[in-house]
């Protein structure tokens, strides 16, 4: 018999906390999990799920608009937002239950209530009860960092855009990174006045920023406004509802809606980590070693909470790697080179490996570069011009392939596979020997000059 309640309690049933619970049980261990909110996390309740589901609803905008070029009468279109919006969340409620069933399948004991630490070994449930663990893993994920600046009560983050009563007339997207570019590009389809406010004039910074330039260039053309070196300085509610918003260059502009997305924050705060001794960095991510394992020997941490790189399937492969480690005495540590990685912009940017600036800066002059500007064979038909980049880099003579960056229709699906191909190691040659797909987009990665 253990000494402990539980051989492992989860703090979080997102995606990291939801995988290590159900392999640390499949290792025979007696796991619970706590969860104040709902089971899923962000990336199922209100991240990457339903953010997609939006994206498939936005790309019907251009579809219609130029259904008539491939014969197809659609006759006044209109979208109604509060249908996709309810579909969307019943879909959401479907995807919490299944991960309720994967807990209850595995026997994972759920707390549906806020759990902090007591103890190296010791959890605190809101309801007073405390319970004991050999080990508590921390997957408490990450949250959006809110405006600071007068009436920024006024804003909404990524937590609330979901459930908006209605598509706002004047947008206001607040930051340049992956929510800020989506989010312009779901709502500009849906028929808002979107304006993206940067506090430099650089997007997606961690892109490689020749594919971040013509996402700019195509939004301009599509309609997205662009208002850079600026920050909110100030929101105020005015009669009507609408929101005055000045800026710290001296300029204001009125908005029906602000969406603030700056970042995300380790979700770190009132646990009663440091109180037991858990070190956490600057910015409140909890500082672990390669096995997640905190400054307490006890109390590990996965996903986003951490820090490292905030992506879904990232925080599933610390969660696995966690519970293989520790319940399956099968010690793992996760790889993060060559992760890919997309914004689901209009059109989407999907990336792997190193960008041109973090590959000259590793390797000098020994890289080449390999484009390829395109016109999809759609947007031919269809009569737009909107162009897809793709880019590749090699190092080294035998021009091994560093970093592939595209941008274009459909780019998040054709990464995964050349994904393979990179994180493989395989060369420029390799693409090159492998037949064409045609016709298709896919096949500019084999015919790259
Ligand atoms: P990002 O880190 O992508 O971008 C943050 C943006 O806000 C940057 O442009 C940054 O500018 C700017 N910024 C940061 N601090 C401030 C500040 N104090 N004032 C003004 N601007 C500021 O964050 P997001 O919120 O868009 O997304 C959070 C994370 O969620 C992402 O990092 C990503 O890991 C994940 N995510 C992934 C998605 C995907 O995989 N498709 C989709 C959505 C989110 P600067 O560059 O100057 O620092």
């Amino acid at each position: 018999m253990s000494e402990y309640d539980y051989d492992l309690f989860v703090i979080g049933a997102g995606s990291g906390g939801v995988r290590a619970s159900r392999i640390a049980a499949s290792h025979g261990a007696k796991v619970a999990l706590a969860e104040e909110y709902r089971v899923g996390g962000t990336c199922v309740i209100r991240g990457c799920v339903p953010k997609k589901m939006l994206v498939y609803g936005a790309h019907f905008a251009e579809d219609l608009h130029e259904a008539a070029r491939f014969g197809w009468d659609v006759n006044d279109p209109k979208f109604v937002w509060q249908r996709l919006r309810d579909i969307v969340q019943t879909d959401i409620d479907r995807l919490e239950g299944l991960y309720g069933n994967t807990l209850s399948s595995h026997n994972v004991k759920l707390f549906e209530e806020r759990a902090t630490v007591a103890g190296p070994n010791e959890v605190k449930l809101a309801s007073g009860q405390v319970v004991t663990a050999g080990k508590i893993l921390i997957a408490t994920g990450g949250w959006p960092v809110p405006a600071q600046c007068e009436g920024a009560e006024h804003a909404l983050t990524s937590n609330e855009i979901f459930h908006l009563e209605q598509v706002p007339g004047r947008l206001l997207v607040v930051g340049g990174g992956y929510i800020a570019n989506e989010f312009a590009g779901i709502f500009h389809a849906f028929g808002s006045d979107v304006t993206i406010l940067n506090r430099s004039d650089v997007l997606l910074r961690s892109y490689d920023q020749e594919i971040v330039a013509r996402l700019v260039e195509l939004s301009k053309e599509k309609g997205i406004n662009f208002h850079f070196k600026a920050s909110l300085q100030k929101i105020e509610k005015q009669a009507d509802g609408s929101l005055h918003v000045g800026f710290n260059d001296g300029t204001n502009a009125d908005y029906d809606t602000i969406l603030v997305a700056t970042g995300r924050a380790p979700n770190s705060a009132g646990l009663g980590l440091e109180e037991v001794g858990v070190k956490l960095d600057k910015s409140g991510a909890v500082i672990v070693d390669e096995y997640n394992q905190s400054s307490v020997p006890s109390i590990y941490a996965v996903g986003d909470v951490t820090n490292r790189v905030q992506l879904t399937p990232v925080a599933i492969r610390e969660g696995h790697a966690f519970a293989d480690t520790v319940f399956d005495n099968n010690p793992r540590i996760v790889d993060y080179d060559a992760i890919p990685s997309a914004v689901f912009a209009s059109p989407p940017i999907a990336s792997v490996g190193l960008t041109e600036a973090e590959a000259s800066a590793k390797y000098g002059d020994d890289i080449k570069i390999y484009r390829s500007d395109f016109r999809p064979m759609k947007n031919v038909v269809s009569g737009r011009e909107e162009r897809g980049l793709y880019k590749m880099i090699t190092a080294g003579s035998d021009e091994k392939v560093i970093g592939l960056h595209l941008i274009g229709p459909e780019s998040s699906e054709i990464i995964q596979g050349a994904a393979v191909a990179v994180k493989a190691g395989l060369s420029k040659q390799a693409f090159d020997d492998t037949v064409a797909l045609h016709p298709s987009m896919a096949e500019e990665l084999v015919l790259l000059k």
